[in-house]
């Protein structure tokens, strides 16, 4: 692979037609990890003429056949780990930890599909007609535009395609300005795992006009996006105009309730996974945190000196935890939340402040912050700050807390903290969210869906649900 040529269409390597470069910055030191070829809506119809053309190949291969390349991919994606991850580091400053553990899932994800791949199995239905027979086939869309996030570089790609090439369909993904390298580096894999041309395709460049590519060209029949709420919703608009098939997995809010009968200690260990993972850059990211009156105080202490000893740095040093937010723009959002809420009242009661001393002036980092006396007036309390700030909210009664956990456009991911077993089931029942982590701050596994209620997507991914968004359903009435 040349320098300039970092797009994968048909099989092979190329460069953008405009001739344009992007620059990708690390964002724990400010300075350049590589530039890329960055394409626009030319490539992306190459690339939707090449994976139209293999659908007709790739579709009829039997599912066995399909299953062997997707193994192939996760033992190498596995054997790359460390460089995988080391990429995903560099280019969005994430710990190592965290990127090894994304780069596993990405494998996982990859043998989860090869196996599910054989079990795409259809129905007989009993027909009311003597001499009528029904049968109920499941087949591949086709080709699928995929879009993703920058803030699982790897393993958001494997969620998308690992399904979508088990069910038979041929893929145009397009990854996020800010991640592209380890998105290469997968594809370089992808060539090495033997996938026949034109089965998957890697198009970099200017969202819109990919996005628009995808949006009209007949030849593509679904869209699958990972992102915000706000450009899901574009893509959604657009994909009308040909009903085209969509999943949108997009933002959230997620609230996270401790009850005064929690262990409030495993409550702390569950918040800081589920608010300072990723730098509080996850779509199932807390966002809001109510505590009950009788424990508020006694948690915000626990939690105040688990923050003292949380060590932020480069996410390439190996004992970070909390790395750098990706770019200065989402820095100063973030730092932009905190005000407003100084401004109507919030105690900022640690933290605070965008971190400037010594190397950490070079990098986009921001203290981890907990601010109490948070009302709903907050942008705080509505918008997704996507960084590492915990806002917390009193409460004294059950019923008023669902309300006010349920009062949100999103519905993604929720965390309830309690010992007491009709109140889980109680809260698994009523809070209005795609997820729902009881006791636990960290919910996701490739076999369970993934995916959120209202404004926070249509769809699911993961395990057999994320294989069905792949797949469409044909009845065959044979008269005898
Ligand atoms: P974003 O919407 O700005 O970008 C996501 C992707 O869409 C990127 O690849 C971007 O280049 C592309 N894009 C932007 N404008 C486009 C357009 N007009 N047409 C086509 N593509 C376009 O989001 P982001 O800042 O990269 O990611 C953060 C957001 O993603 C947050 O809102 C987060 O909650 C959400 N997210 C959701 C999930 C989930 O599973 N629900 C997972 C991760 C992130």
């Amino acid at each position: 692979m040349g320098e300039s040529k970092q797009m994968y269409i048909n099989g092979e390597w190329v460069s953008a037609e405009s001739g344009e470069f992007l620059q990708i910055i690390n964002p724990a030191t400010g300075e350049s990890v590589g530039s890329v070829s960055f394409g626009d809506g030319r490539e992306a119809k190459k690339a939707i003429d090449a994976a139209h053309e293999a659908f007709g190949t790739w579709s009829r291969l039997t599912a066995r056949e399909r299953s062997k390349y997707l193994y192939n991919l996760s033992e190498l994606v596995k054997s790359h780990r460390d460089e995988l991850a080391g990429l995903i580091s560099a280019e969005m400053g994430k710990p190592l930890g965290e990127a090894k553990g994304e780069v596993l899932g990405a494998a996982d994800n990859f043998v989860w599909y090869a196996e599910e791949a054989k079990r795409v199995y259809g129905e007989t239905i009993p027909s009311s007609v003597a001499n009528k027979r029904i049968m109920v086939l499941r087949q591949p869309v086709g080709v699928v535009g995929a879009i993703t996030p920058w803030n699982f570089p790897v393993n958001m790609v494997a969620r998308k395609i690992a399904p979508a090439l088990a069910a038979g369909c041929t893929v145009v993904l397009k990854p996020a300005e800010s991640t592209p390298l380890s998105a290469i580096r997968l594809f370089e894999l992808i060539e090495q795992a033997g996938f026949p041309k034109g089965v998957v395709n890697l198009v970099i460049g200017k969202p819109e006009a990919i996005g628009d590519e995808f949006i009209n060209n007949p030849k593509l029949s679904k869209i699958g996006f990972t992102g915000s709420t706000r450009v899901g919703k574009l893509l959604m608009e657009g994909a009308a105009k040909q009903v085209k098939r969509v999943s949108m997995e997009l933002g959230g809010h997620a609230p996270f309730i401790v009850f005064a009968d929690a262990d409030l200690d495993e409550a702390v260990k569950g918040l800081f996974e589920s608010k300072f993972r990723n730098s509080g850059q996850m779509c199932i990211c807390t966002n809001r945190l109510y505590v009950h009156a009788d424990v508020a105080d006694a948690f915000t202490e626990k939690l105040v000196e688990r923050l003292k000893k949380a060590k932020v740095g480069d996410g390439r040093q190996k004992e970070t935890e909390i790395g750098p937010l990706v770019n200065e723009r989402a820095l100063n959002k973030v730092l932009e939340h905190i005000e407003d809420a100084k401004g109507k009242g919030g105690q900022v009661v640690f933290g605070g402040a965008r971190m400037t001393e010594g190397d950490y002036a070079k990098g986009f980092y921001c203290e981890p912050t907990v601010i109490t006396d948070v009302t709903d007036e907050m942008k705080i309390s509505y918008e997704e700050t996507f960084g590492p700030v915990v806002p917390i909210v009193r409460f004294t009664d059950e019923a008023e807390v669902v309300k006010q956990a349920n009062d949100t456009r999103y519905g993604l991911a929720a965390y309830v903290y309690t010992r007491d077993n009709s109140r889980c089931f109680r809260m698994a029942e009523l809070l209005e969210y795609g997820i729902v982590g009881i006791n636990d701050g960290s919910p996701t596994q490739t076999q369970a869906p993934f995916g959120g209620f209202k404004e926070s997507g249509i769809g699911r991914e993961g395990g057999h649900f994320g294989m069905d968004e792949y797949l469409e359903t044909k009845f065959v009435s044979f008269g005898l």
